[in-house]
């Protein structure tokens, strides 16, 4: 409930950015708020437990950038590590790759390959899911890796956009629906 009233009160809704006709959700004043930033971060560690609150997973994994920024403390919250996916070309040894087409154009993202183990239980966390690329694209790494993706976590999913159809049966945590 303090998740979903500091992301309606925190997140500001900015027209025609990148580009005319998109209304992109800036979470640059929920994360400079302590309160909220606390809410949100317990909102998504809540997505890598299971009923009686124990964590039931070793990894967390955040897609540059701002997976990052809300990864690691849901990491820390779990007891768990903490893995980046990046862009093309970040990463400094061998990694796995993923390409995935945009509306214009196509984009590639990439992990180590001995940043997850096998077996391993991850949980993925970014801010927004949108059409779901980006999601699949990780949950495709990790998979490569012979880890198993428990679940995918974000602050709001843009519900009149295709992630679901992206994503299959992929478990989905989402602290806001909007549109
Ligand atoms: P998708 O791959 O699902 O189409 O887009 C999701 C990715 O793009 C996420 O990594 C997310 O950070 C970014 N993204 C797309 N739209 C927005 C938006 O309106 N606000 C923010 N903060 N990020 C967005």
């Amino acid at each position: 409930a303090g998740a979903r009233e500091a992301l309606a009160r925190l997140v500001r809704d900015v027209p025609d950015y990148p580009e005319p006709g998109v209304v992109f959700k800036d979470i640059t004043p929920l994360l400079a708020d302590h309160t909220g930033l606390a809410a949100v971060v317990a909102g998504l560690a809540h997505a890598g437990r299971d009923e009686a609150g124990r964590p039931v997973v070793d990894v967390v994994v955040g897609m540059e950038a701002r997976g990052f920024i809300l990864g690691a403390p849901v990491a820390l919250a779990l007891g768990a590590g903490f893995v980046p996916v990046r862009k093309a070309g970040k990463l400094p040894r061998e990694t796995h790759a993923v390409s995935y087409d945009l509306e214009y154009g196509s984009a590639t993202l990439e992990m180590h390959t001995d940043a997850v183990g096998a077996g391993s239980r991850v949980l993925l966390v970014d801010d927004v899911l949108a059409t779901g690329g980006t999601a699949r694209a990780t949950v495709d790494l990790v998979e490569r890796c012979g880890a198993e993706v428990v679940g995918v976590a974000v602050l709001m999913d843009l519900a009149f956009l295709p992630w679901r159809e992206a994503l299959g049966d992929v478990a989905v945590t989402t602290l806001m629906s909007v549109g």
